[in-house]
């Protein structure tokens, strides 16, 4: 049988990484990264309350819509979602988890990703409306709304349910961390099928001091605390040793803290391995199409920022003779970031599935869930060639800005100057195009796996729609980029 005490077999595990995993691991070390960025968060509300309402200048837009951004994209590739493990907005969450601990559960109905496909809507059409990006004051009120928002769900609910099924920073770093060389795992199944409490989602959490005495087979038995001290379990009710995928998981680690017999922890994986194992992901249509729309949504937030935009907005008020920009905008984007993606996709199942000759043998949900995953990479390679423009366009402003905040006059010829426009586009034309490739040869093997012999016919609906998409992208990206200001309906 399993030792229960000294599970060293396994994969590599970056927590038993010196330093790096000992403070990982440490029980408040979340805590302390959640605080560093809840001190930043903090620093962006009052400027973007009572700083220069000039966006370029003030912190919570120059932070909020370049930087965080721009890293983030870099760090869900190189490393996974740590801004979920470090988000400050878990933060309230955490003490509101506390207050329910003993509260109802999600809604069933809303157990899904609809909510955070409306919540993703919602904000890109937000920020484009609104002009989030050129509004300190807006900025500021969104972080405070995004504080309220995640403190009532988790105080109503005992699941993380603002993380789970609504957050839209959230569902982005869920599916674009599913590119990245890390996962949840567990070192030694054989000790999880004998653990008795299963705490890496039950939580070691109790409000009085409480030790339990396990049978863990052989004759043997083992000594478990639980008390306040203890950790709440998985808030997104994942169960370590069934982790197949980054999808709901936001990184936090209680599982690998909550664990009474150190058994598991943040493994290294190859990238994106998850989107080539089939079965990794629930095969629902709400995940597929976020997934899809995500993509579609890097597409058009990139196309909000060029020239055609106001000719087809102008277009759009002048056919239908609209007089209000949120009309235009709502039909400009509800096309473009639901209609379109989802027609496409099921046109593409549709076609696929007949191509292969597999209508009378495969659903169509099935044939979208099996290539879903494929628009994984190709979306990423969207959302960074935008993000990483808007980050070398300006990568040191942060700096200026930071001394203005702080009443010291902002060194702005030092520190103002944009990356090499070269330097740019390559950046945008290799993580578009490897985007695309690697999208292809997902969508390649799903198609080989599904149709087997008749792969080939089954696959082109697929290609032909990610092609389509990388080529629009292209032609976005070498459009002249430029924050607007245009205003059609004044
Ligand atoms: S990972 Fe979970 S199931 Fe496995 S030993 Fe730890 S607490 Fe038990
Ligand atoms: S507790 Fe859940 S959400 Fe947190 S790291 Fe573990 S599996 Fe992920």
């Amino acid at each position: 049988m399993a030792d229960m005490t000294l599970p060293h077999r396994g994969p590599i595990d970056v927590l038993r990484v010196p330093l790096i995993g000992r403070f990982l691991r440490w029980r408040r070390g979340r805590l302390v990264m959640q605080v560093a960025l809840f001190a930043i968060a903090l620093l962006l509300v009052i400027d973007g309350f009572t700083g220069p309402q000039n966006a370029a200048r003030n912190l919570a837009t120059v932070t909020s819509w370049v930087h965080y951004r721009g890293l983030l994209v870099v760090v869900l590739l190189v490393a996974g979602n740590l801004f979920c493990m470090a988000c400050p907005f878990a933060l309230p969450r955490s003490a509101a988890r506390r207050l329910s601990i003993r509260g109802k559960r999600f809604p069933r109905a809303l157990r899904n990703k609809w909510l955070a496909i409306g919540g993703l809507f919602l904000l890109f059409f937000l920020y484009e409306w609104l002009d989030l990006w050129a509004s300190p004051l807006l900025t500021a009120w969104v972080i405070v709304a995004y504080f309220v928002a995640s403190f009532v769900l988790e105080a109503l609910f005992t699941e993380s349910a603002f993380c789970k099924y609504v957050c839209p920073l959230g569902s982005f770093n869920y599916v674009y961390s599913t590119l990245s060389p890390t996962q949840i795992g567990v070192r030694d199944p054989d000790i999880c099928a004998r653990c008795v409490g299963k705490e890496c989602v039950n939580g070691s959490y109790a409000p009085q001091p409480v030790i339990r005495v396990d049978d863990i087979g052989g004759g043997q038995t083992r000594e478990v605390k639980h008390g306040p001290d203890g950790v709440l379990g998985c808030g997104t009710l994942l169960f370590a040793p069934q982790v197949k995928s980054n999808l709901d998981c936001t990184m936090c680690l209680d599982c690998v803290r909550a664990c009474p017999y150190d058994n598991a922890g943040l493994m290294l994986r190859p990238h994106g391995r998850e989107l080539s194992e089939p079965g990794s992901w629930p095969g629902r249509w709400d995940v597929s199409l976020l997934v899809v729309i995500l993509a579609f949504t890097g597409m058009t937030n990139a196309f909000g920022m060029v020239p055609p935009v106001y000719a087809l907005l102008e277009w759009l008020a002048n056919t239908l003779y609209l007089r209000s920009e949120a009309v235009a905008l709502l039909i400009l984007f509800g096309v473009g970031n639901l209609l379109l993606p989802v027609a496409l996709t099921l046109l593409a199942g549709w076609a696929s599935r007949a191509l292969a000759g597999a209508a009378g043998r495969l659903s169509l949900r099935e044939v979208v869930a099996a290539f879903a995953p494929a628009f994984v990479p190709l979306g990423f390679g969207v959302w960074f060639a935008h993000y990483a423009f808007h980050f070398l366009i300006a990568p040191l402003t942060i700096i200026p800005v930071l001394q203005e905040f702080f009443g010291m006059p902002g060194e702005w010829t030092r520190f103002g100057a944009a990356a090499d426009t070269t330097v740019i586009s390559l950046v945008q034309v290799v993580v578009l195009a490897g985007g695309f490739f690697w999208s292809l040869l997902l969508a390649q093997r799903a198609a080989m796996r599904l149709y087997k012999r008749n792969g080939m016919p089954g696959l082109m609906p697929w290609a032909l729609l990610l092609l389509g998409m990388m080529l629009v992208t292209w032609w976005i990206m070498s459009l002249p980029m430029e924050m607007r200001g245009t205003d059609l309906f004044a």
